[in-house]
């Protein structure tokens, strides 16, 4: 026999003491008996040290109990929130196999990196604070102990620790026992390393590894994340889909906890309670662990006969009051990013991107508002931008009005017709970036910050940006990929000159996002009925979208609109964004503004009491629509 490193050997050795073992019957125990009996929490981890018990947890005993060698399932799915303790099922399962069910383990995290991480702070922790499992591995400190960080073994078995991103840790041995922690964030495809060629999926390479073991079990938990990428949903939805159901306090009707069941009084919600979905009684957060305790799964699929399927949402947590929840409700509510981590770690649901389906633009255009940018503005505005963009024979341009938590308004499209190479064109773009606009609280407001797009006459785009900087006149480039929507310092043009990379694919997703808002509020788009805002303007500005694509093992979001569609719309909006995200990287704040003209407001209201009646300002409801007289294009009237 040829030499071989020593860990491949000591791995080698495990592998063959487990398959001799694996012959013997299983013991009766389950893995929540199990942990009951023995596992013990460390004092530095564990919120609650101690004695593990199930009964804290008591949805986690039927999960465990399925991946227990006396199951008749061999594989279990669990689609969870954060921080509800599938982690410790992955745990409580290795201490089981440890102790009593020993034989060629492995444990995939999505990287090497948080496998190295995991080992050390949660597999050690286990070992150590469980005493029958700390007299089965030997310290790591002991020379020749077969124990490093990513292997350990134990009579009869072995325990590789390993990162979906390695092919190599992937391959190492056969399995009998495959945990799979946060599959969700598994890459696409794994790697060889240096060359970085692509083996395929993760999950499978894995799962081929137990393929050798009738007896195998195996175990997926995950946050979800997107939707039709996520792996723990289809995994989810191929088994038998069981979802936990507990008691009402008041009727005793067994019922699933969803978000809709969460009510609150009026800015109120930390007096948040649950309303049961039969005789609709309060459910205080008091009532919630004897509810858990006689909870009960119940499967409602079908599923493959081989899968039993687990999904919970943040509700169910012990740890969780309602009224916690309803807060973080609200805080996410104000941006799709905040809003997809709460729908993944709170509600365990996959999140719709917004790019992924299209937005209709017939729908944006019948939801167009009564406003006129020549006449007192909308109420919520607080500042203003532009977007320019550039073409061979136009200037295409959108001036935004911006409120509260980054709700907009549209406040003109103008199309400026000319050469670029002429001056006539570039003093028409100068003399639309100086209008100013009336605020209902008496100021003028001039256009803060806009960005014009170099795409290609960038001299004369620098030049006249440049010459303009005190008003905050950019020059900036569009770049696809992943960077933010401002950069943090400014790139160079050929000639030396200071140019700004936009990262339209981030604003593109914001406005994605809240383009789907149908109320106005937090990140709403308001459009005015005028004939710039006609059909062909909303094609334009939902003209993308956006589609995953794997390439070297990542996902990329790549955003592809139909050959010959034309953008300039959505090009302009983005270019508005970046102007605005231009002043909050200097430290400006939207709401902030907010604040003082409303009290700016409030005191002009104050005093013009009795002017109101000969002047009424624009109705800021929706609602309350004013009759409309037909709009004069007012930047024409300006620009003859
Ligand atoms: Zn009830």
């Amino acid at each position: 026999m040829q030499s071989m490193p020593s860990d491949q050997h000591a791995i080698l050795v495990g592998v063959r003491n487990a398959l001799t073992t694996a012959l013997r019957p299983d013991p009766e125990l389950t893995i929540s008996q199990w942990s009951d009996q023995y596992r013990v929490l460390s004092r530095v981890s564990a919120g609650e040290p101690g004695r593990w018990r199930t009964l804290r947890t008591p949805f986690l005993r039927e999960i465990m109990d399925c991946l227990s060698p006396s199951s008749p399932y061999s594989r279990v799915v669990f689609m969870k929130p954060a921080q509800i303790g599938g982690s410790e099922v992955l745990l409580n399962m290795l201490g089981y196999i440890i102790h009593y069910a020993p034989g060629p383990t492995m444990l995939v995290e999505p990287t090497v990196e948080l496998a190295k991480r995991f080992s050390r702070q949660r597999i050690a922790s286990l070992i150590e604070n469980t005493s029958v499992l700390a007299q089965r591995v030997s310290d790591p400190r002991e020379r020749d102990s077969g124990n490093t960080i990513l292997a350990k073994e134990f009579p009869a078995g072995v325990l590789v620790v390993t990162g979906a991103n390695s092919s190599v840790g992937l391959r190492s041995m056969p399995a009998r026992f495959l945990l799979m922690d946060e599959v969700d964030a598994y890459p696409p495809s794994a790697s060889t390393g240096a060359a970085g060629t692509e083996e395929g999926d993760p999950v499978d390479l894995a799962i081929r590894r137990t393929g050798t073991f009738a007896n195998r079990q195996i175990a997926m938990i995950s946050t979800p994340t997107i939707a039709e990428v996520s792996r723990i949903e289809q995994a989810y939805l191929e088994s038998d889909q069981r979802k936990y159901y507990v008691p009402c306090p008041h009727c005793c009707a067994f019922q699933i906890l969803r978000w809709s069941g969460v009510k609150w009084p009026d800015r109120k919600p930390g007096a948040a309670l649950y309303e049961c979905e039969r005789c609709h009684g309060p459910i205080a957060d008091h009532h919630k662990p004897a509810m858990l305790a006689r909870g009960e799964w119940r499967a409602e699929a079908a599923g493959d006969g081989d899968t039993a399927g687990f999904w919970l949402n943040g509700l169910y947590s012990p740890w969780t009051m309602w009224g916690q929840l309803a807060k973080d409700f609200l805080r996410a509510r104000k941006s799709p990013e905040r809003m997809q981590t709460f729908t993944n770690t709170v509600l365990a649901e996959t999140f719709q991107q917004a790019g992924a389906t299209k937005t209709d633009a017939s729908e944006l255009l019948a939801r167009r508002e009564p406003y006129r940018a020549d006449e007192i503005l909308p109420v919520g505005i607080v500042l203003i931008t532009a977007g320019a963009d550039l073409q061979a024979d136009r200037i295409e341009l959108e001036i935004v009005g911006w409120g509260r938590d980054e709700e907009s308004w549209s406040l003109a499209y103008v199309v400026l017709p000319g050469d670029p190479a002429q001056r006539e064109l570039w003093d028409m773009l100068d003399q639309t970036l100086l209008l100013t606009f009336e605020h209902p609280c008496g100021r003028e407001l001039k256009i803060a910050a806009a960005c014009v797009d170099s795409g290609f006459h960038q001299p004369t785009v620098q030049q006249f940006c440049n010459e303009r900087a005190h008003r905050r006149v950019y020059p900036i480039k569009g770049m696809a990929g992943q960077r933010p929507i401002w950069p943090r310092m400014h790139g160079h043009s050929a000639d030396r000159r200071p140019l700004w990379m936009v990262g339209v694919d981030a604003a593109k997703e914001a406005l994605y996002a809240r383009l789907k808002i149908s109320e106005p509020g937090p990140g709403f788009c308001h459009f005015p009925i005028t004939d710039q805002y006609d059909l062909g303007y909303f094609e334009q500005l939902t003209a993308e979208t956006c589609r995953v694509r794997y390439s070297k093992g990542f996902a990329h979001r790549e955003w592809t609109k139909k050959a010959g569609a034309r953008n300039e719309a959505l090009d302009a909006r983005n270019y508005a964004y970046a102007a605005l995200q231009s002043l909050v990287a200097g430290g400006f704040r939207l709401n902030k503004q907010a604040q003082q003209l409303e009290a700016m407001l409030a005191a002009k209201a104050a005093g013009d009491d009795v002017q109101r009646q000969q002047a009424p300002q624009p109705a800021r409801d929706r609602g309350g629509r004013q009759p409309w007289i037909e709009p004069q294009h007012w930047f024409n009237r300006r620009s003859e």
